[in-house]
């Protein structure tokens, strides 16, 4: 899938000593058949791998040269500290976009939208290379303007330099925050201060005083690549400077997103244990939340803000915070979810995603618990939907004609929160199929609570609502 096509080395000016070698392989191909570069550096043996994705969206050119400033004059000295850290980075994960200087790809799709339907080549080839190098943190980084309308009409900016969010969806474990997470955003954020940068928790601030952060919903690289593959995702964003800001600001972001980069990676190395079993082993055993809440923090949320015309700091309050998610609905992992095999569009997207699955035999019997669509209405950020009611039925069946995914399986909890009847992220939701979906009708997506014994299935008639 992966090809060596390039060996090189490339030495900074510090010298030979701090070289590293450097494989490049081209993991995929953009829409308009641009090669999509990973580059390798460190040991191919180093038990910590970090991988680097920048420039999903084209149009950030900003991030894209940052990193170009780390890898040349931080990532080989600091490599030579930390022999057991691999890293990985992919530059230009968009680089249609990037020649276009667009947001999106040559298809128009936002590729850091697409992370759960997997349309754009450049995402499928992002999911197939964490599949197989297995990094223990994949960093995301990206630009975030400055200049909000609601700070600008009183002559404010956002004053971060660098900012830093992780998973958010519930289901992930870190919806809530974590030990180790804090860990290591306590760590940037003094780390950064006391070399004059501002660090924060990325932050989306409106105009009416409410303040969130990143999505839980499930479409970009954090909650996705997080409960697929178990790789912690992390999304750094750099502060876009502004059109009137001197070199001397631009090279001082520049030089934050460097300082962050670093420390993430001392960081991983202090911390690599924990880091290792972050992603997988947390949530394994929870009952899996297929919804979530936001809570609203009386304490509100200061934000550091900076004066458009002499970058004079100060900092603004936001009354109405909502930091955490909390998960609703939660269910018992079942045995597993069948599709229809005339579910071509579900089966399409699982099949890019590359969940196991099998065919059940003619004469297998299973436990199965049937869905079956209501007439409410939900409301949420991305509109108004129709939801599959709670009528449910329970009974022993063969599945010919359906394909079984165990939930077993690297990204069951994904699979969950993808198949479920009543989760809010489901898949057949998304659809264009989702359309015909009228009140009465059995949702496609059976759950199989377990494969029945050659004698039988026991007390399993249930129907509820
Ligand atoms: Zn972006």
């Amino acid at each position: 899938m992966t090809n060596v096509n390039q060996i090189a080395a490339i030495c900074p000016k510090t010298g030979p000593a701090t070289c590293a070698p450097v494989v490049s392989r081209t993991i995929g191909f953009s829409v308009q058949g641009k090669p999509l570069e990973v580059q390798h550096w460190g040991s191919a043996t180093a038990g910590l791998r970090v991988l680097f994705v920048c420039g999903q969206h084209g149009d950030e050119r900003g991030i894209r040269r940052a990193l170009g400033d780390f890898l040349r004059k931080d990532l080989p000295v600091l490599l030579a500290e930390e022999p057991d850290v691999q890293v990985c980075i992919l530059a230009d994960a968009n680089p249609d976009g990037a020649a276009a200087r667009s947001r999106l790809n040559a298809q128009g799709i936002d590729i850091n939208r697409d992370h759960l339907m997997l349309e754009a080549p450049e995402t499928r080839a992002i999911h197939r290379f964490v599949q197989s190098w297995q990094p223990q943190l994949v960093v995301d980084m990206h630009n975030f303007p400055s200049r909000r309308e609601h700070l600008t009409t009183k002559g404010l900016r956002l004053g971060w330099d660098v900012c830093m969010d992780y998973p958010s969806n519930p289901a992930t474990g870190f919806g809530k925050g974590h030990p180790v997470i804090d860990n290591l955003m306590d760590a940037l954020k003094l780390d950064l201060g006391l070399n004059g940068y501002r660090f924060g928790r990325y932050s989306i601030l409106k105009a009416d005083g409410s303040a969130r952060h990143s999505t839980p919903h499930l479409v970009d690289a954090r909650n996705v690549l997080t409960l697929r593959h178990g790789a912690v995702t992390l999304l750094l964003e750099a502060r876009n400077p502004g059109t009137n800001e001197s070199r001397t600001e631009r090279r001082h972001v520049r030089r934050a997103v460097a300082h962050a980069c670093s420390g993430i990676l001392r960081w991983c190395r202090q911390h690599w244990e924990a880091l290792g079993q972050l992603g997988r082993d947390l949530p394994a055993n929870d009952r899996i939340p297929l919804r979530h809440r936001r809570r609203v923090d009386d304490a509100g949320l200061e934000v550091p803000v900076a004066a458009v015309d002499n970058s004079e700091e100060s900092a603004l309050h936001f009354p109405t915070y909502r930091p955490h998610t909390q998960g609703r609905r939660r269910i018992e992992p079942p045995f597993g979810y069948a599709v229809p095999l005339a579910e071509h569009g579900l089966l399409q997207v699982l099949a890019r995603h590359g969940f196991h699955s099998f065919l059940a035999g003619r004469g297998e019997r299973f436990a199965v618990s049937e869905s079956i669509y209501g007439f409410r209405k939900a409301s949420n950020q991305e509109g108004t939907s129709k939801l599959p009611g709670v009528s449910r039925l329970r009974y022993d069946r063969s599945l010919e004609g359906f394909v079984v995914f165990p939930y077993a399986q690297a990204g069951g909890r994904l699979l969950a929160l993808m198949l479920e009847a009543t989760s809010v992220y489901a898949l057949h939701r998304r659809l264009p199929s989702a359309n015909e979906i009228q009140p009465g009708t059995i949702c496609p997506v059976r759950r199989v609570v377990a494969p029945c014994s050659p004698t039988g299935c026991d007390s399993i008639f249930e129907v509820a609502s």
